[in-house]
């Protein structure tokens, strides 16, 4: 009796896992949403309302700046669905509004962060929980470039936690300090959509204007020699302590972020999903021992 529930449950793992890997939980986006409820605050509403998923991706990416989190995180956001979260997106578009329309505390943050300097927490959790709505988004999330400190990291969790929200994974991204130097000298970013490129590494069809929306591509302000130095050490100091933050709860994913783009997103797909086939094969194996019992 005992091994044909065995058996049973097994089948049932093979099936669950098989069905984890087809396209419902991973379709292709076909509209991008314009995540205007994360840019300019809770009271703008998103162009598109993600579908529910089943088994929402709630997703943070690591990484020095210039590792190319950004632009893994609009691949993924392509492949999962889940609303890509960049908190240095909200400061730029903030930056990019008129001097009346930023608060104090908006133009202090800027300041921070044309230095190359980290926001100071206070000013980043603010931020963040006034944005609480778009982590419990139905359709998941991909946080990237918070959290950035220790502190953040545990008012997240304690926020996570209250709300019954779960974490997927956390992916860390590695790469040599020298070719982060590389990258970030030849980053441009449209100035429209903010999808990301690079003059050699990927470079737009048709120099300075974007394959996506026409937009025009620019240089960060904080790509420039003086300040890449200052983010390095910023990274180093308060950032690099998450990894292992983040693997004592068990969520870290490691992946090398060299090669080109598409090939590194291919990887952390396939560990992601990989990591997800586990998860939901465990949790089934866990109920169906308890019935067992
Ligand atoms: P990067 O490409 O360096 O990872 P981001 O686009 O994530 O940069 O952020 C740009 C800048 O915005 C940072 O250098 C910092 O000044 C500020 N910033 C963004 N997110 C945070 C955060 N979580 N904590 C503190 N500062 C932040």
């Amino acid at each position: 009796m005992r091994c044909h529930m065995c058996f049973e449950a097994l089948v049932l793992v093979i099936s669950v896992t098989a069905s984890v890997s087809w396209s419902p939980y991973i379709q292709p986006m076909t509209m991008t949403n314009n995540r205007a409820a994360w840019i300019e605050g809770p009271s703008a509403q998103c162009e598109i309302t993600p579908e529910p998923a089943l088994l929402p991706w709630r997703l943070i990416l690591l990484g020095a700046p210039g590792v190319g989190k950004g632009t893994q995180a609009e691949l993924l956001h392509r492949r999962l669905r889940a609303c890509h979260l960049s908190t240095g997106d909200v400061f730029r578009a903030a930056g990019a509004r008129a001097e009346c329309d930023q608060s104090p505390a908006m133009k202090e943050a800027l300041g921070y962060m044309r230095r190359g300097e980290l926001v100071p927490d206070s000013t980043v959790w603010a931020m963040v929980r006034e944005r609480k709505g778009c982590l419990q988004c139905a359709g998941g999330f991909i946080l990237d470039g918070f959290p950035r400190t220790l502190a953040q990291a545990e008012s997240l969790k304690e926020l996570m936690d209250s709300e019954g929200l779960k974490l997927t994974a956390v992916v860390n991204y590695e790469l040599p300090f020298s070719e982060i130097v590389v990258r970030m000298g030849g980053r441009r970013t449209c100035d429209k959509c903010k999808t990301v490129y690079h003059v050699t590494e990927r470079p737009p069809r048709q120099e300075g204007k974007c394959d996506r929306c026409d937009g025009k591509l620019f240089q960060r302000e904080d790509d420039r020699p003086e300040s890449i130095k200052v983010r390095l050490e910023a990274y180093e100091r308060s950032t690099a302590p998450l990894i292992e933050f983040y693997r004592n709860l068990g969520l870290l994913v490691e992946i090398r972020a060299t090669g080109m783009p598409d090939d590194i997103f291919e990887h952390t797909f396939t560990q992601l999903e990989a990591r997800r086939v586990r998860e939901v094969a465990q949790r089934v194996l866990v109920a169906h021992a308890d019935r067992c019992e």
